[in-house]
């Protein structure tokens, strides 16, 4: 995935602007990635996980976490 370096955007390959220019800030060659021989290099460094993303899966996971506890609580109620 293309991203913008000054930015922080993330760019989907059909809204780079001509000459790889970002349709956000208008940053004429701070947009990096998108290539395909890139993907699976950037994909494997770890770092291209977007903080968003981290932080959706976290609370995700916070709240499927209290929903067991909830449930455990809850069968504790019906069994005794
Ligand atoms: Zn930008």
């Amino acid at each position: 995935m293309a991203s913008c370096e000054r930015c922080g955007s993330y760019l989907t390959p059909t809204s780079l602007g001509p000459g790889r220019r970002c349709p956000r800030c208008g940053a004429e060659g701070a947009v990096t990635g998108g290539d395909a021989a890139s993907e699976p290099a950037r994909a494997g460094a770890g770092s291209s996980t977007p903080w968003h993303f981290v932080v959706l899966v976290s609370l995700v996971a916070l709240y499927l976490g209290w929903r067991l506890v909830q449930g455990i609580v809850w069968l504790v109620g019906i069994i005794g």
